[in-house]
């Protein structure tokens, strides 16, 4: 039976993984950890819990050690936005912290998950239907460390034998927490929005389009590669996965059929806009679903729909 790790625990992917994962694994074999302080009887549900800061390699190494850990999924990050308003504590968390999962994987011999990103590519990527395999040069601090960790990830796994896994995720709508500081954040605001007051002003351009997809889809695509065949998997730094190409504008429209009266309009963040325009409109995920049989089972209006029922629910 599995013993899973979890950095970072608390954000946006990590409140809805822990659970995913505790019902696959069992309770008890799921360590939940987050730099936060975890409540036990919190929001999140998480136990058992402990406080842990991935930058401080004692603490990894601890961890792992107490509970005989053999697989780290290895959330904690600063995204996209958070990131460029702090560079050097982006490139301190994103980069010390997965050279510690990294070294401490190396000595207990666990499996490792790395979440990269759309982020990962820049301006000189091919925007459209942008391959596997690509040019990777972006113009963000949170793209280069997520570059600089797909080929540790490589690394790791062709010179010490670390069985690395890792996904480029597209941005990610969610009900459960907030989004932490990202360009695909507005996708979530827009659902709250519509709901409390019917109407939204978007920080990005109504036709800027980027990959989304919706938490569910993203947690079985992670648990499913961590499950996949090894001997399937041509790429151990991380796999293009999306699920919809969409604009501001086609999120509206969605949301319109459900709420009539919805309105957006737009007032431009020149920050978040310029990363948005350095990243794909859409992404070429066949890789994954040759290598490990990714299959995401919401498009946009079955994610509108389920979101804005969830997020009803949850407002009441
Ligand atoms: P988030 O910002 O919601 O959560 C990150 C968590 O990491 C927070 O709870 C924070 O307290 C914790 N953290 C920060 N510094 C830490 C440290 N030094 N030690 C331990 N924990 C620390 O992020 P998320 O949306 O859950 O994203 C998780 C991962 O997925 C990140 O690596 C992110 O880059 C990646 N990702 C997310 C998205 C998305 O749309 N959410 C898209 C692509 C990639």
């Amino acid at each position: 039976m599995a013993r899973i790790l979890v950095t970072g625990a608390l954000g946006q992917i990590g409140s809805e993984l822990v659970p995913a994962l505790r019902q696959r694994y069992g309770v008890d074999n799921v360590v939940a950890t987050d730099l936060k302080a975890l409540q036990p009887s919190g929001a999140a549900a998480l136990a058992p819990d402990d406080h842990l800061d991935c930058t401080e390699p004692n603490q990894l190494h601890e961890a792992v050690r107490r509970y005989d850990i053999d697989s780290i999924y290895h959330l904690a990050a600063l995204l996209s936005a958070s990131a460029e308003a702090a560079p050097q504590l982006a490139w301190s968390v994103n980069m010390s912290g997965l050279y510690n999962v990294l070294e401490v994987a190396r000595a207990y011999g666990c499996q490792v998950f790395f979440p990269s990103s759309i982020g990962a590519f820049g301006p000189d990527t091919q925007r459209d239907m942008t391959p596997q395999v690509a040019v990777q040069r972006p113009t963000t601090i949170y793209g280069i460390t997520k570059v600089a960790g797909e080929l540790l990830c490589d690394y790791y796994a062709s010179r010490f034998g670390i069985d690395t896994r890792g996904l480029r995720l597209p941005g990610l709508i969610s009900y459960v927490a907030a989004p932490g500081g990202g360009t695909t954040d507005y996708a979530v605001e827009m659902f709250y929005h519509a709901i409390r007051y019917g109407r939204y002003t978007c920080f990005l351009s109504a036709d800027t389009r980027l990959d989304m997809a919706y938490m569910p889809d993203a947690i079985t695509g992670m648990v499913d590669l961590m499950a996949a065949d090894a001997s399937r998997l041509r790429y151990r730094n991380a796999y293009n996965i999306t699920a919809m190409s969409v604009t501001p504008e086609d999120i509206a429209a969605a949301i319109r059929k459900h709420i009539p009266g919805f309105e957006i309009d737009y007032d431009v963040d020149p920050v978040r806009q310029a990363i948005a325009d350095s990243w794909p409109r859409s992404l070429d995920d066949s890789a994954a679903h040759a290598d490990w049989d990714w299959a995401p089972r919401y498009d946009l209006d079955a994610m509108t729909k389920d979101m804005l029922a969830r997020l009803t629910e949850k407002l009441k």
